[in-house]
């Protein structure tokens, strides 16, 4: 039998309206949720995610900000305009799209961002307070990750959870919660021998490599949760994931699909971390 989509959209509407609904609520106590984009350069694909999560922001009902800057803005430049946003309390969440250029060093602009508005969770204080067991902002994907499971009532605890993908932002912190979480957790890197092994021993499966359809059927244990983080763009232009969807549909209980699937739930959880800063920042 073939497998139950997991609709990534479908839930994102569901959690939305409850983000709007919260949203009015604290924007009828005089703070406006307010996010801040920033993008440097003009790569396309950022571009388009962050369009994407300006349009999510005015959807809800919340304030955001657009800043898009020439690939030559130099380093201090953009420290100096996080600067400026950390202190403005119209802004509760401040995100800067990676990639950024190569002459600016990544960690220390991710480290310039208040970590009280740090919504998608990269801040090392964050990092830090997650890896400890006391997030304030859970990265956006791994969260939506964690929801999707949520929503079917997946009996985490107690589970074998493997991770493909070991990055910072997607690989490690969705092992960290899945360890919160009670279950026993694998992560898996490009050098990991038998990587099939693994997989095939996966009750719950998430990946995130960026590696087209890597992952197929014959993985895949019976019946197992496959999460799929991937968005890769074939050469006919059309995006697949990181899981050959074709075969692992067959094996798996449960699938994401993608488009569709977790990308939807990233934004949804990013609209859900700006609205929980601006609740703390005013005092609900
Ligand atoms: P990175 O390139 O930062 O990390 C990739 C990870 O995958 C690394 O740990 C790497 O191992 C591992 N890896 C690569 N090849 C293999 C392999 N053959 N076998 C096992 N592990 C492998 O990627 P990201 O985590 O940033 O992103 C991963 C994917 O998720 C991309 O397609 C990206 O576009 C997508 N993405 C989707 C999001 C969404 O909202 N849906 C959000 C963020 C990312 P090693 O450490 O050894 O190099």
């Amino acid at each position: 039998m073939p497998a139950q989509l997991l609709d990534g959209n479908i839930l994102s509407k569901k959690l939305r309206a409850k983000i709007a609904a919260r949203g009015a609520i604290v924007t009828a106590k005089g703070v406006r949720p307010g996010l801040a984009v920033i993008v440097v350069g003009d790569n396309p694909a950022s571009q388009i995610y962050v369009r994407n999560k300006v349009k999510a922001c005015e959807d809800v009902g919340f304030h955001s900000v657009l800043e898009s800057f020439s690939v030559e803005l130099g380093e201090a430049e953009l420290l100096a305009r996080i600067a400026t946003l950390n202190a403005d309390p119209s802004i509760h969440g401040i995100l800067v799209q990676l990639p950024l250029p190569e002459h600016i060093a990544s960690e220390r602009v991710l480290e310039a961002i208040a970590p009280q508005k740090d919504v998608d969770g990269f801040h090392i204080a964050n990092a830090g307070a997650l890896m400890v067991g006391h997030p304030q902002f859970k990265p956006c994907t791994p969260y939506g990750c964690m929801k999707i499971l949520e929503n079917i009532d997946y009996p985490i605890r107690g589970a074998r959870a493997v991770i493909v993908g070991a990055s910072n932002i997607v690989g490690k912190p969705m092992a960290l919660l899945l360890l919160q979480a009670g279950a026993t957790v694998t992560i898996c890197n490009s050098k990991t021998r038998d990587l099939a092994h693994h997989t095939k021993d996966a009750d719950i499966l998430v990946v995130a490599t960026g590696k087209a359809k890597m992952i197929t059927g014959d993985m895949i244990k019976t019946g197992a949760v496959v999460i799929d983080v991937g968005i890769n763009r074939m050469p006919d232009g059309k995006l697949c994931g990181d899981v050959d969807f074709d075969t692992a549909k067959y094996i798996a209980g449960w699938i994401t699909p993608v488009p569709g699937g977790v990308g939807p739930m990233t934004i949804t959880m990013l609209l859900m971390n700006t609205l929980e800063a601006a609740e703390k920042a005013a005092k609900l």
